[in-house]
C-alpha cells in the first residue's frame, strides 16, 4: 500500500504556491489577499482559522482576519461581507462554518460574489459545478482530486463510491469525480447496504464524519481509499472514517489522519486564492 502523502504533496503545492504570488506582487504591487471571517467562539474553527492564517503567510498571500462575536446579528455580518465584496485588495472571502444558529447561512455565502468565493460554497458556484463549467469549487474535494492527481491515479471509468453528501464535501465529491468520467455512487445514512456499495469501489472517498466507519471487509482488494474524516477515537485521539490499520493491507493507495486530506484542503483553499487575484486582474 502506498500511502497518499497530503502532508508531503501540499507542502510542494505551497512552494510553487508562493511563487505564484510572487508573481502576481510583481505584476500588481500587491499580494493575494484573502478575507477569513469568523463569528462566534467554535473552537474547532479557531484550529481551522489559525492554520489558514498560517498557511497564507507561508506563501506570501495577505490575509485579514475579521471576528464577530457570537451574538452578532445578521445585519451585521451581511454588512461586513457587503464591505468585503466591494474591497479591491480582497480577493477571496472565507465565511468559516458552522456559524452561530441564528444566522440564516444560505443568505450570507449569497454576498460573497462567485469571482471571491473561495470556498465555492455559493448557490452560483456549485450550480456551475454542476453544470459541468469553470467555477471556484469547495477545497477539500479539490485537494481530494489534486491528490489522486499527483499520485497519478487514473479516474476516467472507475467506479468511484463517495460515502457522505453534505454540500462541503460529499456531493461537489461526487461532481469532481463525475466530471472526470468516472462512474460515481453516493452512499449516504439511509443507503441499504453500505458494506456491498463500498467493496465494489475502486476509488473510496469516506467523508461520513463516523471514526472508523470503513472497515476492511468493505474494501476491495486494491481499491484506492481516501480519507477526508476528521473524528476522535474512544481515547480522544484524531483519527478518520477509515479503519487506518486493517484498511491498509487491502488498499493499493491509501491516506492517513492527520497528514492526508486535511493538509491538501488548506494548499486548495490557497491555490483558490492565487487563481482569485489573477482571474480579478485580468
Ligand atoms: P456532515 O455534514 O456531517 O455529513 C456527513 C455525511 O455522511 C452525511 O451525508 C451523512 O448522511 C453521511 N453519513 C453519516 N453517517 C453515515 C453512515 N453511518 N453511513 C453512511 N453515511 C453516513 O459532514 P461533512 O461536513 O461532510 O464532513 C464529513 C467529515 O469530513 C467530517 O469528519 C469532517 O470533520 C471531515 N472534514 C474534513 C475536512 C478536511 O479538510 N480534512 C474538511 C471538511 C470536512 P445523511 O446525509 O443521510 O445524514
Amino acid at each position: 500500500m502506498t500511502p497518499l502523502d497530503g502532508k508531503a504533496v501540499s507542502a510542494a503545492i505551497r512552494a510553487e504556491l508562493k511563487e505564484r504570488a510572487e508573481r502576481f506582487f510583481l505584476a500588481h504591487g500587491r499580494r493575494p489577499g484573502l478575507a477569513v471571517v469568523l463569528i462566534g467562539e467554535d473552537p474547532a474553527s479557531e484550529i481551522y482559522v489559525r492554520n489558514k492564517i498560517r498557511g497564507c503567510e507561508e506563501t506570501g498571500v495577505r490575509s485579514f482576519t475579521y471576528r464577530l462575536p457570537a451574538a452578532a446579528p445578521q445585519e451585521e455580518a451581511e454588512a461586513l461581507l457587503a464591505r468585503l465584496a466591494g474591497e479591491n485588495d480582497v480577493d477571496g472571502i472565507l465565511l468559516q462554518l458552522p456559524l452561530p444558529a441564528h444566522l440564516d447561512e444560505r443568505k450570507l455565502l449569497s454576498l460573497i460574489p462567485r469571482e471571491k468565493d473561495v470556498d465555492g460554497f455559493s448557490a452560483e458556484n456549485v450550480g456551475r459545478l454542476a453544470l459541468g463549467e469553470r467555477c471556484m469549487t469547495a477545497c477539500t474535494p479539490l485537494g481530494v482530486m489534486e491528490l489522486l492527481h499527483r499520485y497519478r491515479i487514473p479516474v476516467a471509468g472507475k467506479r468511484a463510491v463517495v460515502v457522505g453528501r453534505s454540500n462541503v464535501v460529499g456531493k461537489p465529491m461526487a461532481l469532481l469525480l463525475l466530471a472526470e468520467n468516472a462512474t460515481v455512487t453516493v452512499c449516504h445514512s439511509h443507503t441499504a447496504d453500505l458494506k456491498e456499495e463500498c467493496r465494489r469501489a475502486d476509488i473510496l472517498v469516506a467523508a461520513a464524519g463516523r471514526a472508523k466507519l470503513i472497515t476492511a471487509d468493505m474494501v476491495k482488494e486494491g481499491a484506492v481509499v481516501v480519507d477526508v474524516g476528521t473524528n476522535r477515537d474512544g481515547a480522544g485521539k484524531l483519527c478518520g472514517d477509515v479503519d487506518y490499520e486493517s484498511v491498509k493491507e487491502k488498499a493499493s493507495y491509501l491516506s492517513p489522519v492527520p497528514g492526508g486530506v486535511g493538509p491538501m484542503t488548506i494548499a486548495m483553499l490557497l491555490s483558490n486564492t492565487c487563481l482569485a487575484a489573477e482571474n480579478r486582474c485580468k
